[in-house]
């Protein structure tokens, strides 16, 4: 089943979109799991960038907001992605992903959290913003975010299937005709990595013909 596609027990809901770019396929065979990790290079997972370093607890503070609105989503049947959008210093758009409600696979939080800033800002205003998202911005994400000019993202986990700040392409910085952005992952990746091992356990156990292959433990991280 693919979580963010169908409707649960409905498999032939239609969709909009196009199913590989869309979908976080964290589906329940156990070898999936390691979809949710940092690229291969960045295989010390604990080391964050020097520059995140310098302003640690600020970047903390930030993605721990969007852990938190990862969580409602979660609480709310939706997969565990979100993200905040901080300009100024502060907070001014939140978003969380929307696709299994709206069964339209392109409401993803950043689109979400962009489409509230701007109903706040005018869009050069994302110049000045930075992203804190909890997961690695997938390749449609990472263009638009390009393309509105974001100024850096932060992310908590990698993203090896969809991601398009590095891990399958490096949208942020390959060359293009806008400025690339800065990217840097990491910040609470274990926290990010586990609100996503419990939504899909979940899932699975609501799932209305469970898989075969079950027997899934919530594992720690390492
Ligand atoms: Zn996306």
């Amino acid at each position: 089943m693919d979580f963010l596609q169908d409707s649960p027990g409905d498999s032939s809901s239609p969709t909009p979109t196009h199913k590989d770019l869309t979908e976080y396929d964290y589906s329940s065979d156990s070898d999936d799991m390691a979809r949710i990790r940092e690229p291969e290079s960045k295989i010390d997972k604990d080391k964050l960038h020097p520059d995140v370093l310098k302003d640690l607890e600020v970047h903390q503070g930030f993605m721990r907001q969007a852990i938190n609105v990862a969580e409602e989503a979660l609480a709310g049947g939706e997969t565990p992605v979100a993200c905040v959008l901080v300009y100024k210093g502060e907070v001014v758009a939140r978003g969380m992903n929307d696709t299994n409600r709206s069964l339209n696979g392109t409401r993803h939080a950043e689109f979400l959290a962009i489409a509230v800033f701007l109903s706040k800002f005018p869009a050069a205003k994302l110049k000045e913003t930075d992203l804190y998202v909890t997961v690695e911005p997938c390749i449609m994400c990472a263009s638009a975010l390009r393309q509105y000019g974001i100024r850096c993202v932060y992310y908590g986990c990698g993203n090896d299937r969809f991601g398009g700040n590095g891990s399958v392409l490096a949208v942020n910085s390959d060359k293009g005709l806008e400025e690339g952005y800065p990217s840097y992952g990491g910040i609470f990746r274990k926290e990010a990595i586990m609100l996503l091992r419990r939504f899909y356990i979940q899932e699975n156990e609501n799932a209305p013909n469970p898989r075969a292959k079950g027997n899934r433990e919530l594992k720690p991280v390492v």
